[in-house]
């Protein structure tokens, strides 16, 4: 499932080449222009990892995190300084930031910093092994089985199902499955979701085992037992 990275960055040409390098790694990105834009996303749906501009135009990117810090934000933040700005980097760790980089810089090294954040934070249960009736589906190899059968699945359709697996019970809208799967908005009248649905009904039903996604009309889906 794609981490969710939110860039505060008001210059748009700085903004445009991380979310464009981010998205091409698989990440989901958002962009706030400022520091106002960035407290609103980062509360109303927080990100796995905050990159964060030193130099916005309202509220400047230590107060921010500070903000998110007061607030007991815990996602990581790293921390965007100017070229040889010591003291930035040494106020962004004071403010709560867990990382920085100097501008400019490498996507690569952007990438490696980013990498290195999520895998310190990363919950340790991540890749125990999901368990729901007879579906059993591993993270670490991303392999899924019903019983003793072995079911083969292509990445989306793993990363639906493995929406589904942490959250059993729950009724998962299209748009939270839009968001976490696919992190834009297809429209209303894309039936994307229902696609990958009839797949992989195909596939955990192929033995002739119950339906274990069900469908909640005019709302979205929910994996539970019948
Ligand atoms: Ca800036």
């Amino acid at each position: 499932m794609a981490e969710r990275i939110l860039v505060v960055e008001d210059e748009a040409r700085i903004a445009s080449f991380i979310s464009r390098g981010l998205r091409l790694e698989g990440y989901q990105v958002e962009v706030a222009p400022d520091g106002e834009t960035a407290l609103d996303k980062a509360f109303g749906n927080p990100p796995d990892l905050v990159i964060l501009d030193v130099m916005l135009p309202d509220i400047d990117g230590l107060e921010v995190c500070r903000h998110l810090r007061a607030a007991g934000a815990e996602e990581p933040v790293l921390m965007l300084t100017a070229k040889d700005a010591i003291p930035d980097r040494v106020a962004g760790l004071d403010a709560g930031a867990d990382d920085y980089l100097v501008k400019p810089f490498a996507l690569d090294e952007l990438l490696a910093r980013i990498r290195a954040l999520l895998r310190r934070t990363a919950p340790p249960e991540a890749n125990v092994p999901l368990q729901f009736a007879d579906l059993e589906l591993d993270p670490a190899t991303r392999q899924a089985r019903r019983g003793e059968r072995n079911i083969e699945l292509t990445a989306k359709e793993y990363d639906v199902l493995e929406l589904f697996m942490r959250h059993p019970r729950q009724v998962l809208t299209r748009d939270i499955i839009y968001d976490r799967i696919w992190g834009y908005d297809f429209g209303g009248e894309s039936n994307i979701i229902e696609v990958y649905v009839r797949y992989l009904r195909a596939k955990l039903e192929a033995g002739g085992e119950p339906r274990l996604i069900h469908t909640v009309r005019g709302v979205g889906y929910v994996l539970r037992e019948e």
